[in-house]
């Protein structure tokens, strides 16, 4: 029987930005698979040169290349059992200042001048919480003065500096969230994220083949496919270019094709499809506690830094979900508390996000049939006006996800939303 619940956002604090809109500038971000390489780091230059060519102030944001930060994260594991945090974002901050530094050498070779900065020499200031930092302030004198000498301005993703003058990380994906806080504060023209696919699809186009790329998405429906699974984009850099209203490019590197926009919502997407796509999570641990006092648990959850995501209260008990990362913390938490609780192991999570489904009552009847036609059973439901969510049993996720795509006919041409 499924358990029905709703699930908020954070609010994002207000960050003092230095927006002196200068035409012209754009934030153009790299992701790990786009520079894993000599090559590909030359080819990146080569863009990078080509925008600055078009008359761009030009501000890069690259990632490190290929697998470096797991390759950095399991290193620090076989050295230390539980590494120091404050030791383990001063190692995986190194992965993206290499490729900075690569990459402002292959410019300088094209005849460009380049400066590759760290996010601390950028004057991205966060909180102290090691490996989840938030930006709190983006200090951009630094790179104004380099662009005024008519420089490209590489920044090292994912980082920043604390208050307390440590340097931090920004959680996985973060230099996602680097790039948008950079074109907010820089006034830019908008922000492009190249990555290894062409854009937003209709789901992960690795588990279903048939995906469509989006044209459009709204700020709403990304935050909740990021929130739900869709890695394509950190889920704090799509709040952050709603607040600071920032249009996004996901775009591809390997490709000159135009990718997906993402904006403010508009008819013409809705008119398209009301469904935008269909995501999945397997990294979620999801937590039953048999009897405690919700005000308590969870104070002492966000005490322990535990990013709670979905709550469902049944009576006397709760049951919330968490990323598999915080788990040692949700533990601990929930050890202290001396909580009765055990983990439901084997869920995973499968939503469908669609901002037309807030005037389409018959979304939720689709998807419940869909699901018992297959004889999936999911266990819990959460639902927001845009999105529903069913946890459903781990191997099942993969035939869900395939199933809802075809049901809500995503694989058609309709589903693009195409803007033109
Ligand atoms: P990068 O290294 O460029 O930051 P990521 O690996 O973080 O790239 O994100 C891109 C990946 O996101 C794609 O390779 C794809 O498998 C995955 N992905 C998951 N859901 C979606 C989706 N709905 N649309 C596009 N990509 C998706
Ligand atoms: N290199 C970091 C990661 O792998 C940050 C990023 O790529 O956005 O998570
Ligand atoms: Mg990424």
């Amino acid at each position: 029987m499924a358990r029905v619940a709703a699930t908020d956002y954070e609010s994002v604090p207000e960050v003092a930005v230095d927006v002196t809109p200068q035409r012209g500038t754009v934030v153009l971000k790299f992701g790990g698979t786009s520079v894993a390489g000599p090559e590909r780091l030359r080819s990146v230059a080569k863009r990078l040169v080509a925008a600055h060519e078009d008359g761009n102030r030009v501000v890069a944001v690259l990632s490190a290349m290929g697998a470096t930060t797991d390759e950095l994260v399991a290193l620090a594991h076989q050295v230390s059992a539980h590494p120091d945090p404050r030791e383990l974002d001063m190692l995986i901050s190194v992965g993206e200042r290499i490729s900075c530094a690569l990459a402002a050498m292959a410019i300088n070779d094209l005849g460009h001048r380049a400066v590759s900065l760290t996010g601390s020499q950028a004057g991205i200031v966060t909180d102290t919480k090691h490996g989840k930092a938030k930006i709190v302030d983006v200090r951009a004198k630094r790179i104004h003065e380099s662009l005024d000498r008519d420089e490209i301005v590489l920044v090292a993703g994912f980082q920043g500096v604390s208050t307390s003058q440590d340097v931090t990380t920004l959680g996985r994906g973060g230099s996602d969230t680097t790039a948008v806080a950079l074109a907010a504060a820089l006034g830019a023209e908008r922000c492009e994220i190249y990555t290894d696919v062409e854009g937003v699809f209709t789901a992960d186009p690795r588990l279903v083949p048939g995906a469509r790329k989006l044209h459009a998405v709204s700020y709403e429906e990304m935050l909740e496919l990021a929130a739900s699974g869709a890695k394509v984009l950190q889920l704090r850099c799509v709040e952050f270019a709603r607040n600071h209203d920032v249009p996004l490019h996901v775009r591809s590197t390997f490709a000159d094709s135009d990718g997906t926009w993402i904006l403010e919502e508009d008819q013409r997407m809705l008119e398209k499809a009301m469904i935008a796509g269909v995501t999945h999570d397997v990294d979620e641990a999801v937590y039953e506690v048999a009897s405690a006092e919700p005000a308590t648990l969870f104070d002492a959850l966000s005490a322990a830094g535990v990013n709670v995501d979905t709550v469902i209260q049944i009576g006397e008990g709760i049951v919330f979900s968490a990323p598999r990362e915080d788990r040692e913390a949700a533990e601990s938490a929930l050890s202290e508390l001396g909580a009765s609780w055990n983990e439901r192991e084997g869920l995973g999570k499968v939503s469908i996000v669609g901002a037309g489904m807030k005037s389409h009552p018959g979304v939720a009847a689709k998807a419940f049939g869909t699901l018992a036609g297959i004889g999936v059973d999911s266990q819990f439901v959460s639902t927001s006006p845009i999105k529903i969510a069913f946890y459903v049993p781990r191997d099942d996720v993969e035939r869900t996800v395939q199933a809802l795509h075809k049901a809500f006919e995503l694989a058609e041409q309709s589903a693009e939303r195409d803007h033109g």
